[in-house]
């Protein structure tokens, strides 16, 4: 089979491992001469993979704006809207819970603080998070101009909704309005598989300049930290999500986990579910069948407010920073540690290692030194990534389950493996 045949999730796997190869090769191979710095890693690779996530980037806002105008102008019952978004939170409030809960459990039985070296990283890129109340004033936005300009998903997601209600209001405008949105939803969707056709050639960027300077030798520092988040991030991607998938909806979870391939492959090599976005929502229309109307809604906000991966992170953080200070947390200061830390998510953009930043306030606030950060931040790249791909599974279970609940959710693109496919002729996207 030639390269061109490859279904495009085989063609990023591709990229994946033989960046990686390259990329440790020019690192332990090369011993990194000047020149790979130069014009490789900091040169042409560098430049390829920030561009492919800039185009990713570069989607988000359109699609998220005429996606959620266009989603919410076709309920037949805009007070549906109510109902999806009750659902949503609550669920994605549930699997955080859980995951932060598996994590500081594990911190708990595994002490991975204990014997661990003190490593060199600075502190300086940590900044405190906004607080809880002012997310909560920000969400609507005085200017929606300016909430697009600057990225701000649940002020976005608001004005959409209220855009999208006013539209079915509008009688004959409204159904203009309506059509035109839903046209340039279609041409924007277009764009998105565009820029995943360039997938291959990003990730294999992104992934070659990662091989070449991870600092290995911090790793073995924290070897049982990152061991630890790893091993927590695929219980709850691989038994705790596919449980839910299929107790709440009864749907096949290795089919969902399959379509769920590229996505996670983009999630993880950018680690930014935000980025991600544009796949997610492509992945859960056209290869998971759920319909615009659920996913518009629930995947923006879940890349906002729903980040299980890093809750798992962070769970584990503050129990290693605990135990590697030698302080005591009682029950009650566990316990703040999981509101704190579901709280500490909502209206933090999915960004890479915003899960570092949120880590800080906690730690403040229950009394740890925000120092400790410092052990964990040289490993955090990798980490990030591998949540990412766990934030983005856990965006998309949750809107497969209210997708099914709703009725909202295409069986016959469900079941059928070739759906979403029809990219070109030869291509596949799965
Ligand atoms: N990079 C993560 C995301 O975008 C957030 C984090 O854990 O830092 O979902």
């Amino acid at each position: 089979m030639s390269y061109g045949n490859l279904s495009l999730s085989a063609k990023i796997f591709l990229a994946m491992v033989s960046g990686l190869i390259i990329g440790l090769f020019l690192q332990y191979g090369l011993e990194s001469p000047d020149w790979v710095n130069t014009w490789l890693t900091g040169g042409i690779f560098f430049v390829i993979g920030k561009i492919f996530i800039s185009l990713l980037k570069m989607l988000v806002v359109p699609l998220v704006f005429v996606s959620l105008v266009t989603g919410t102008s076709a309920l037949a019952d805009p007070s549906t809207l109510g109902r999806i978004g009750l659902k949503t939170i609550g669920l994605y409030l549930i699997t955080t819970g859980i995951a932060v809960s598996l994590a500081l459990f594990a911190a708990v039985i595994f002490q991975p603080g204990i014997g661990a070296e003190p490593a060199a990283a600075a502190l300086k890129e940590i900044t405190t998070n906004k607080s809880f109340v002012q997310v909560l004033v920000d969400i609507v936005p005085t200017n929606p101009v300016s909430a697009m300009a600057n990225g701000d998903m649940l002020p976005i997601i608001v004005f959409a909704v209220m855009l999208g209600i006013a539209i079915t209001h509008s009688g004959k405008a409204g159904v203009r309005i309506a059509g035109f949105f839903s046209d340039l939803n279609d041409v924007i969707m277009k764009l998105v598989t565009f820029v995943m056709k360039m997938a291959p050639i990003g990730v294999f960027s992104l992934i070659l300049i990662l091989g070449a300077t991870l600092d290995f030798a911090e790793f073995a520092k924290v070897a049982k930290y990152i061991v630890l988040v790893l091993a927590v991030l695929l219980i709850h991607g691989l038994i705790v999500y596919p449980t839910m998938l299929s107790l709440l909806s009864g749907l096949n979870p290795i089919t969902f986990l399959k379509k769920m391939r590229p996505a996670m492959m983009f999630a993880f090599s950018t680690a930014s579910s935000n980025a991600t976005i544009p796949v997610t929502m492509e992945t859960v229309e056209k290869r998971i069948g759920v319909n615009n109307r659920v996913s518009s809604f629930t995947i923006p906000m879940g890349a906002t407010i729903n980040m299980d991966g890093t809750a798992i992170m962070q769970g584990i953080a503050t129990g290693f920073i605990a135990q590697f200070y030698g302080i005591d947390l009682s029950l009650s200061q566990y316990l703040m540690i999981v509101v704190m830390i579901i709280m500490a998510s909502i209206g933090t953009a999915g960004v890479p290692s915003v899960g570092l930043v949120i880590l800080a306030g906690v730690l403040a606030n229950v009394g740890l030194p925000i120092e400790g950060i410092a052990l964990i931040l040289g490993v955090d790249r990798l980490l990030d990534m591998t949540r990412t791909a766990v934030n983005v599974t856990g965006d998309a279970t949750v809107t497969t389950i209210v997708a099914k609940s709703e009725n909202e959710l295409d069986l016959e693109i469900f079941h059928d493996p070739k759906a979403g496919m029809k990219f070109e002729k030869g291509e596949a996207t799965h």
